[in-house]
């Protein structure tokens, strides 16, 4: 699938860069077709060069917003050379082949950007030059793109290397690379379209109108399919929070999913109860003994059936949303007593496998934290290793550390979330807030465990938690000053457990 270019087609705004490019091409007898100010720039460099018109037998019309929009030029770009009737039609109407074509587009945004009048913005709005890239860039199987400046380089490395032809990997490597380009292009031409008023009026049609954002005096919207994720069988509409606490519960019992029954509740994205149970009963209420304050009004999530005991037990809390894989038929009926509860059955489909957040003028993009510790990757660092049940519980602690806002420090005992430190500045308050609101539940934190988002760059947390009466701690180590945790967790008996993988949560 390596292809010998014969034929170019070059039509650039920005002329820079563009004179080795065509020597290269010349070099290697191609003949170069291109327009109005590109071809005067060829000619300047006494390379010869055949003019669109002479092909299209037809001239730049309408102060050059028609220059190459034609079918012999798109015929050209966009024929499949192993289709027999395309090959016939290039030869019935005359089409010369186009193997390579160079595009700049308009340089719409820093005509904007200029302070222009609309009148010269609209005018810089390219229409020949993205068809192009748009019909080189779907016939990749054939034809090379070359759709900006930028791809001046790339294009010449390909080129050269390959005795000037190209593989098909280059050529949809070019074509990724051009729609990328034009896509761009077009969102920068929306964002100019698209004031204030607009705004509303195009997210109203594509997005799910909220009631309001995060507070009632913000317009909200949601772009999603929540219909794929979540059959709802009852409530009022959900809201731009409960969108928020809908997406943490969900990652948050997926850790959870083929274990014992789960339960979780949330507030504000964090979970503030979890426990793992014989009976989903048992699990939730052992969850609700977590923080009983909190879960009022919370979300509430378990990893399989909610039976008719369990709705019984969870009637009794005023609660927003109820989320299960599953529910009993009479489980259903009970918790629908609240008319405004929202009970949504969580279909079986993957959750997307990136995160993306908006920052600054633009958005952040990352692969969604996928590990989950596992007991094959800890390795122990202290002289003691923690028990049988310790290491259960270390994991337990650790899937909700991941999934709690840093800083964070968890501490479970017998499959049982006691207390956490919440999105704290510092791990010392995450922690001294964890033993605080432990405290007044009136846990007893003896044997109890600690799971910490990150490592620990001084001993003084292990020296609370240990006072407090944690006897065993995971957390990813790799700190310069991890010695000094391990020397006071060995002097005091307590077993502490490296990761090696950091779980982070802004
Ligand atoms: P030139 O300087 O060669 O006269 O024009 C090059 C510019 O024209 C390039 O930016 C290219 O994208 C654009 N272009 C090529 N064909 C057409 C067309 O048919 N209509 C419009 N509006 N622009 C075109």
């Amino acid at each position: 699938h390596s292809k010998q270019i014969k034929s170019a087609l070059i039509s650039v705004f920005d002329k820079t860069g563009l004179e080795p490019i065509v020597k290269a091409l010349h070099q290697n007898n191609v003949t170069i077709y291109s327009t109005g100010g590109t071809e005067v720039f060829i000619k300047n460099l006494n390379i010869p060069v055949v003019a669109v018109e002479d092909i299209t037998d037809f001239p730049e019309i309408l102060g050059g917003r028609v220059k190459t929009l034609h079918p012999k030029i798109f015929g050209g770009i966009l024929n499949r050379q192993e289709n027999e009737s395309d090959v016939a039609q290039m030869t019935e109407f005359n089409i010369p082949q186009i193997d390579l074509v160079i595009v700049d587009l308009y340089p719409f945004e820093k005509t904007v950007a200029s302070g222009a009048s609309e009148a010269d913005i609209i005018e810089k709005i390219d229409i020949g030059g993205i068809s192009l890239i748009r019909a080189a860039a779907k016939n990749f199987k054939d034809t090379v793109i070359v759709a900006s400046v930028d791809e001046y380089s790339t294009f010449l490395n390909f080129y050269t290397e390959n005795n000037g032809s190209t593989s098909i990997e280059q050529r949809k490597l070019l074509a990724t690379k051009a729609f990328h380009t034009s896509s761009n292009y077009d969102t920068a031409i929306f964002n100019y379209f698209n004031t204030e008023d607009t705004y509303l009026k195009i997210s109203e049609e594509k997005g799910q109108v909220l009631r309001y954002g995060e507070n009632p005096h913000q317009k909200g919207f949601f772009f999603g399919d929540f219909d794929k994720m979540f059959t709802k069988l009852h409530g009022k509409e959900l809201s731009y929070n409960n969108l928020l606490d809908v997406d943490a519960a969900v990652n948050l019992i997926n850790e959870f999913k083929n274990n014992e029954p789960t339960f979780a509740i949330l507030k504000h994205n964090n979970a503030c109860g979890l426990a793992t149970r014989a009976t989903m009963k048992e699990a939730y209420l052992d969850a609700l003994a977590g923080d009983p304050t909190s879960a009022f009004g919370g979300v509430l999530i378990a990893n399989g059936t909610i039976d008719v005991a369990t709705a019984e037990e969870i009637n009794k809390l005023f609660c927003e949303v109820v989320i299960a894989p599953s529910f009993d038929k009479e489980a259903i009926d009970i918790l629908e007593e609240k008319k405004n509860r929202i009970i949504l059955v969580i279909n079986d489909v993957a959750l997307p496998a990136k995160n993306v957040r908006t920052c600054l003028n633009g958005i952040l993009v990352q692969d969604k934290d996928n590990i989950t510790d596992s007991a094959a990757i800890l390795k122990t660092a202290t002289n003691t290793a923690p028990t049988a049940e310790e290491i259960e519980d270390l994991l337990f602690a650790s899937k909700i550390c991941k999934h709690t806002k840093s800083n964070t420090i968890v501490f479970a005992k017998n499959r049982q979330l006691l207390a956490s430190g919440t999105g704290q500045t510092s791990r010392v308050d995450a922690l001294r807030q964890a033993i605080e609101k432990a405290t007044s539940f009136d846990f007893d934190l003896t044997g109890a465990v600690m799971a910490s988002d990150a490592f620990f760059p001084f001993p003084d947390c292990v020296e609370i938690a240990n006072k407090a009466g944690i006897t065993a701690v995971i957390q990813p180590g790799g700190s310069i000053k991890d010695e000094l945790s391990i020397n006071y967790c060995n002097d005091n008996n307590v077993a502490m457990v490296f990761t090696g993988i950091r779980h982070f949560k802004h």
